[in-house]
């Protein structure tokens, strides 16, 4: 069978893919997009600290914690704010006030996870082992070293199964964690 060209998820140019599954019209590009999603998982980890911070019990949020709580960019709030459509007390320079309520009755219940995180978590995964792939199968699919393979797979909580001497993982949370551009 013969396989047509694909984009690549990266820079965009057509390739011939080597195998079904190919996203990445080479290392460099693969390498690249892994690189990118590390750091936006590092931004979402994060914003999560700073969801964290914020006591559930203070009626008055910013707007930079407004827009990390119900998800909103920070431009559309201010942009809100100034024109009166969301009520606002106003302490000095970048120093406005929203009160949570009002931002619960306008935009529903503040999220306590980034949106990534917080969409409901697919739990379709299968671990027999023609859906899994070893843990070498991963470091040589996306050239990280098995070592990192095991930490991403701690850090995530991706669930793992032992057969014999090799450790498999789940294909689907595999390639969602390392394909995906679903971060952003
Ligand atoms: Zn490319």
């Amino acid at each position: 069978m013969k396989r047509r060209n694909k984009q690549c998820l990266n820079c965009g140019e057509e390739f011939l893919p080597k195998t079904v599954a190919s996203v990445y019209c080479s290392h460099i590009c693969s390498k690249k997009a892994y690189k990118r999603k590390i750091k936006l998982l590092k931004i979402e980890d994060e914003v999560k600290a700073l969801i964290n911070k914020i006591p559930e019990n203070r009626a008055f949020i910013s707007v930079p914690e407004a827009g990390m709580l119900f998800g909103i960019a920070k431009k559309t709030l201010y942009r809100l704010v100034g024109q009166g459509k969301i009520p606002s007390v106003n302490l000095g320079t970048r120093l406005v006030r929203i009160d949570r309520r009002v931002m619960e009755g306008m935009f529903g219940p503040a999220r306590s996870l980034p949106q990534a995180e917080s969409a409901p978590k697919k739990k379709l995964y299968s671990l027999e082992k023609e859906d899994c792939y070893s843990i070498g199968e991963i470091a040589q699919r996306f050239q990280i070293s098995e070592g990192s393979v095991y930490s991403h797979i701690r850090k995530y909580s991706i669930p793992t199964r032992q057969i014999g001497k090799h450790v498999y993982a789940p294909k689907s949370e595999i390639d969602n964690l390392y394909n995906g551009n679903d971060f952003i």
